[in-house]
């Protein structure tokens, strides 16, 4: 073995996947991943830079690792902002960007020479650091979008998408162990193939994951024209009934010093016309409040929308300034007292608006999949409506059940984000993975 390396990985699902791909080529070189920084040689701190806690968080864990670990390379969105890494922490070995996996492998072996015996290139390309039932499968990097509050772009660059076949037969690899989830991500997976004047490629990678018999969930849908399409995929039974738009506001004021398209109006008219091809659609949002320039106008306009759409699972965050963002210069700037004021008014009216959507299921038979164990012999399941790490859970019972495996369940009862159901029998095999 070539040395011990413990790693960190931050942020979102797709740094997530940065992290495996750079855990895997660490493997081909012979290096061991030892879960604690004090078992390590060297540490590697996959950093996120999105918002300032955010920036906070990566900082106090580089801090950590320094601390029980002689060798630290910083990596990630922040490293994209090396001065920021560098004046809290001095003493790390390296700081490199978001997916620069080069200059990570060359920082680390010219600190800890690798292993040279071939026998261990013989490792796959991605390790995997979810259950090997469900898998992140990233389809593009970069976004050519402008959102005024986000520096992503900056970060990571303007959009280039994998191609199609590449991800396929990625997919494809990933089904053949197991996998019975595909989450495919992006920053804005609508556009998929666009910067190089393709339309519709993500359709014909949808349509080509549908025929791996598996669930495939879309997340990072932006509100362009075409979610259109994504709806009558699902009402096809090809992608799993959930729909996740970051929407991020309702007002028109809001919505274009965002940078944004769209107003509340259009978005009720929309979500209505989705339901009505869908009805079993599960719609996921995020939102920003206290954004600048927010009045109280706006912010109830916002409740309003809430109140309106109905959306099954809603994410909020306060405004927070980054760094290199357009938005920090806008008049307007809404105190920090009133920004929280704003976000547990938003959470308390949403708890009650979810825990409505969710009796709605009480009585249905639904798909789930098997995360884990329980507590109590009950297991921790997930339905189409709830995707991992940032949704509801299904609390289930029943006979022979088995992680990985999918089942149709009957739903018992409900509170204000999960499900409890009891299983029926395994889930029938079909195109789409059964996921209607
Ligand atoms: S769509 Fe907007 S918020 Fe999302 S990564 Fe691109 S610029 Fe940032």
């Amino acid at each position: 073995m070539a040395g011990r390396i413990a790693f960190a990985s931050l942020g979102c699902a797709k740094a997530l996947v940065d992290s495996e791909q750079l855990i895997a080529r660490l493997r081909a070189l012979g290096y061991e991943l030892v879960p604690a920084y004090e078992e390590a040689d060297l540490a590697i701190v996959n950093t996120c830079g999105f918002i300032n806690p955010a920036i906070e968080e990566s900082l106090t864990e580089i801090g950590l690792a320094l601390e029980k670990t002689p060798k630290v390379v910083a990596t990630g969105c922040l490293g994209a902002r090396p001065e920021v890494i560098r004046a809290a922490h001095p003493g790390v070995l390296a700081v490199t960007g978001p997916a620069q996996f080069d200059a990570v492998l060359e920082a680390v072996t010219r600190a800890l020479p690798p292993d040279t015996d071939p026998k261990t290139a013989l490792v796959p390309p991605r390790v995997r650091l979810t259950p090997r039932h469900y898998a992140y499968l990233k389809i593009a990097e970069g976004c050519d979008n402008r959102c005024s509050f986000c520096i992503i772009p900056k970060l990571r660059g303007p959009q280039v998408s994998r191609p199609l076949d590449e991800v396929l037969r990625e997919a494809e690899g990933l089904v053949r162990t197991g996998t019975r989830e595909l989450i495919v991500i992006a920053q804005d997976t609508l556009a998929y193939g666009r910067e190089r004047g393709e339309r519709g490629t993500l359709f014909k990678l949808l349509d080509g994951l549908a025929e791996l018999g598996v669930w495939v969930r879309l997340l990072y849908v932006y509100p362009y024209p075409e979610v259109e399409v994504l709806v009558e995929k699902m009402a096809e039974g090809k992608l799993l009934p959930y729909l996740d738009v970051p929407l991020q506001h309702a007002s028109p004021r809001i919505l274009r010093a965002m940078r944004r398209p769209g107003d509340a109006e259009r978005y009720l008219e929309r979500i209505r016309a989705w339901r009505r091809s869908v009805p079993e659609l599960t719609l996921r949002s995020v939102f920003i409040v206290g954004f600048p320039g927010e009045t109280e106008e706006d912010f109830e306009l916002l409740l309003d929308f809430l109140e309106e759409a109905e959306l099954d699972r809603v994410g909020a965050f306060t405004y927070s300034e980054v760094e290199g963002a357009a938005a920090n210069a806008l008049p307007g700037r809404v105190p920090e007292e009133v920004k929280e004021e704003r976000y547990h008014r938003l959470m308390e009216r949403q708890a009650e608006i979810s825990a409505r959507r969710m009796r709605r299921w009480v009585g249905r038979t639904i798909p789930v999949i098997v995360d884990e164990p329980g507590e109590d012999g009950a297991w921790i399941a997930r339905g189409p409506g709830d995707a991992p790490g940032v949704d509801g859970v299904v609390f289930l019972e029943g006979e022979g059940v088995r992680v990985g495996e999918r089942y149709l369940a009957q739903v018992e009862g409900a509170d204000t984000y999960d499900l409890f159901a009891r299983v029926q029998s395994p889930l029938p095999a079909s195109p789409g993975g059964g996921a209607k």
